[in-house]
């Protein structure tokens, strides 16, 4: 198969288009052409009124090696690269442990799923609720303000990213395509089959929802074994070595294989491994607010005329901004035609996030704008002193927003001018269970307050209404990525705890659905790999 990149289209181009491009830029004849296959299509936005989409295509010819020897000087005309993913190992038949795979979050999805497509029959602890009962959970938080603080945005089968946009894209290094692997399996389990080749795809909270359904039952039919409502308290150590688990149940459970993939919302069970003496030290993340406004303006502003078109979809942007402070400011999670939610795992305490449905249409986009912090300068002194940053903000956010799990709210207008807001402009807030508006700039550091002020008007450079005084700004966002990490070594185990794979987001190695999922194959494997290892 031959793969044939930056092959740019008008965005209207017929039916024909592709087949003609490929056969003017290997300059055959129809007849050679066997068949093709679009691996990826993005789009150049920068002329608006001339948009083009940028096809990588796959193609097979009767005389592949020929044309391959006759482009070989030409960067875009390559072989295919073999993306199917391969299993490292299978189980023994006379394998008698199980492993553990503690949370079910895209990470300890996809560990649960490649062991048990190995046949190592894993047994996964959730802490919170299977996901219909998780929805009515977190749902009844946003419409009653009543928190389960263990069945909730953060908490519960699916993990973090579950009531989400679905964003499928990560900037981590994949060169044995594992996300390849996690999307073929999320098509597999019902998403959408575009995400195989549009270059930012998403699939949308509802969907997600039912994937994670059909994944769980897919396990389960392959032997493995997943236990909600079920949290690890304690992690049993002798000798440096992982020997089992207490459960909130009370039960014991004896294992020397576990992958940790608790997230970064898992606050207490950080503390207990902290207290158990397995290497712990504190990283940088990010704090700010959510911001939203109208999404035409943003479909405007990114697309022209061609703003509506569906190929494009609703438009997403991405901005970063360095401070005269050494502050860096940036957009984060970005969720076009979405909606902000109320992202807290505890109680008496304010959080925001973001999550959209597949079809993006709701009349607000919203995105973080965080500013970076880091132990060194922010946090110092011992490594879980991120997580007491991030629980007084989101402390001081409950408070300021009337203590009844309201967010506090600023027009962008006012927040520049640095006085508090009354009333709201034609930006609708999104957010439940509701704001309040009010001066922001009690809810941060100044050292962060002055650099969203700095970045807004920069950002406007770029997006024509960004800075718009009717923009809505609803804080805190404090869980932006982990504020610790649990630091493995090359056979992907803790770097003194023999057992223990320590993966995705909350232990600092993921950011993002798909790297989470990335992350929970590769422990997967080198967990696999051990037991093998050991058996034999
Ligand atoms: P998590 O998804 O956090 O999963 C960890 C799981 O472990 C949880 O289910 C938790 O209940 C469980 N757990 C914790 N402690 C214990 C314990 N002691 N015992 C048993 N179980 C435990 N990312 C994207 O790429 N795209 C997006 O569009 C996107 N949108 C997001 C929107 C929202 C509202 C949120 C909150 C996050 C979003 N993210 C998004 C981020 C993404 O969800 C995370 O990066 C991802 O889920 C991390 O995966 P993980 O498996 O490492 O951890």
């Amino acid at each position: 198969m031959i793969r044939l990149t930056e092959i740019k289209l008008p965005l209207d181009h017929g039916d024909d288009a592709i087949e003609q491009a490929i056969l003017t830029k290997l300059a055959i004849d129809k007849s050679q052409l066997q068949s093709f296959n679009v691996f990826k299509r993005g789009y150049d936005a920068r002329k608006k009124t001339a948009i083009l989409l940028i096809y990588t295509l796959d193609i097979e010819v009767a005389n592949e090696a020929q044309l391959l020897a006759q482009f070989a000087k030409d960067q875009h005309v390559k072989p295919a690269p073999d993306t199917r993913y391969k299993f490292v190992a299978h189980a023994p038949s006379n394998i008698q442990e199980r492993p553990v795979v503690i949370g079910f979050g895209p990470c300890g999805l996809f560990a649960g799923l490649v062991l048990a497509q190995m046949g190592f029959k894993p047994i996964i602890l959730e802490r919170g609720k299977e996901v219909r009962e998780r929805t009515k959970d977190t749902f009844g938080f946003w419409r009653k303000r009543t928190l389960n603080t263990e069945s909730n945005v953060q908490f519960g089968e699916g993990g973090a990213g579950t009531f989400s946009d679905g964003k499928l894209y990560s900037q981590v290094k994949d060169p044995k395509h594992y996300g390849r692997k996690v999307i073929t399996e999320f098509v597999a389990a019902g998403a959408p089959e575009e995400i195989m080749y549009v270059s930012k795809p998403h699939i949308g909270t509802f969907k997600l929802v039912t994937m994670i359904e059909k994944m769980r039952a897919r396990i389960v039919e392959l032997g493995g074994e997943i236990r909600f409502s079920t949290r690890v308290d304690d992690i049993l150590l002798e000798n440096g070595q992982v020997t089992g688990l207490k459960l909130s149940t009370g039960e014991q459970l004896n294992t020397q294989h576990v992958v940790l993939a608790v997230g970064h919302s898992a606050r207490d069970t950080f503390k207990m491994v902290y207290d158990k003496g397995i290497y712990v030290e504190a990283k940088p993340f990010s704090v700010g607010f959510r911001i939203e406004h109208k999404q035409s303006m943003i479909d405007e502003c990114r697309f022209g005329p061609n703003a509506g078109n569906p190929i494009l979809g609703a438009a997403d942007y991405k901005l970063v901004h360095h401070c005269e402070n050494g502050r860096t400011v940036y957009s984060f999670c970005m969720c076009p035609g979405g909606t902000v939610v109320a992202a807290t795992s505890e109680e008496g305490r304010v959080v925001t996030n973001g999550m959209s449905q597949y079809s993006r249409n709701e009349r607000n986009a919203n995105s973080a704008i965080v500013v970076g912090i880091s132990p060194d300068e922010d946090y110092p002194g011992h490594p879980l002193a991120g997580i007491d940053l991030q629980r007084k903000l989101e402390e001081q956010a409950y408070a300021i927003g009337g203590s009844n799990y309201d967010a506090p709210a600023q027009l962008i207008g006012d927040f520049l001018k640095g006085k508090d807001s009354s009333t709201l402009g034609d930006v609708k807030p999104s957010y439940t269970p509701g704001i309040k508006l009010t001066d922001l700039a009690k809810t941060l550091p100044s050292f962060a307050i002055d650099a969203i002020r700095e970045a807004i008007p920069a950002f406007n450079k770029q997006i024509r209404g960004f800075s718009s005084n009717d923009g809505l700004l609803t804080g805190v966002e404090t869980r932006t990525s982990s504020p610790i990490c649990i630091k493995r070594d090359k056979s992907m185990q803790s770097i003194n705890t023999q057992g223990l794979y320590p993966a995705g987001e909350g232990a600092g190695y993921a950011g993002g659905i798909l790297s989470a999922g990335i992350d929970g194959i590769k422990a997967a494997e080198a967990l696999a790999l051990s037991m093998i290892e050991k058996n034999s």
